[in-house]
């Protein structure tokens, strides 16, 4: 029986399996590369995996995953229709916040993906994958639900941010909010990707409210 040849994203997920760019690969179970359909129209990118990631190699398995899920389900896609990802491969310690060194370390794996991928649609969750996709300070409170045209990892596609599932769980109305927000999914990906008429806007660092809301504090939204 011929040997079909790898995935380039397989064979790019086994270089990184080994990946020791940063302190993070001394406390991982394994590398959480992401997982989905290797050429899909949306690619969900979330902040790092957690416990349970970690130990499953998976991304998105414990209850934010199980409301990502149904998220999913609410507007006819599943699992294996779209691509998941995080900024970071690999566990923070406690499930604390990245820190800026191990986003910077961890950033290629993140670009090769999407280039690789080449979705129409990125949907960041939470704020650390906006901002780090966005290239701007604003946080997820005051962009959730407003569609970017951008050039990321050098093609067109729509940005797309969204809150994160896990400070969705506890709180009704972002869940209601994120539930609308979801739902404009299959319209932005039927918009297709039109060319970027102009680059990236540059960074533009504007304050984030004085005093941040304890899951902003988190990263969460
Ligand atoms: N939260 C994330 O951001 N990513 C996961 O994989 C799980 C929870």
């Amino acid at each position: 029986m011929p040997v079909s040849p790898l995935e380039p994203l397989d064979a790019y997920a086994a270089a990184t399996g080994t990946c020791t760019r940063c302190r993070l690969s001394q406390g991982r179970t394994q590398v959480v590369f992401g997982a989905g359909n290797p050429h899909a129209d949306v690619m969900f990118v979330g902040e790092a995996p957690g416990f349970h990631e970690d130990k499953q190699g998976i991304p998105f398995v414990g209850q934010a995953g199980k409301l990502l899920d149904r998220l999913l389900a609410g507007v006819e896609l599943r699992r294996e229709d779209v691509y998941i990802a995080n900024v970071l491969k690999c566990r923070p310690p406690g499930n604390r916040d990245p820190q800026p060194d191990e986003i910077e370390s961890c950033e290629p794996h993140l670009f090769r993906q999407i280039e690789l991928i080449e979705p129409k649609v990125i949907a960041t969750l939470g704020n650390f994958a906006t901002k780090l996709l966005s290239g701007r300070p604003l946080g997820i409170t005051r962009v959730h639900g407003q569609e970017q045209p951008l050039t990321i990892a050098g093609r067109s596609v729509l940005l797309y941010p969204l809150y994160h599932p896990a400070a969705a769980l506890y709180t009704p109305a972002m869940l209601k909010v994120l539930e609308a927000d979801f739902a404009r999914l299959p319209e932005l990906v039927g918009r297709g990707v039109q060319p970027t008429p102009v680059a990236a806007p540059e960074p533009e660092p504007e304050p984030e409210p004085a005093v941040a809301a304890p899951a902003e504090q988190l990263g969460l939204f």
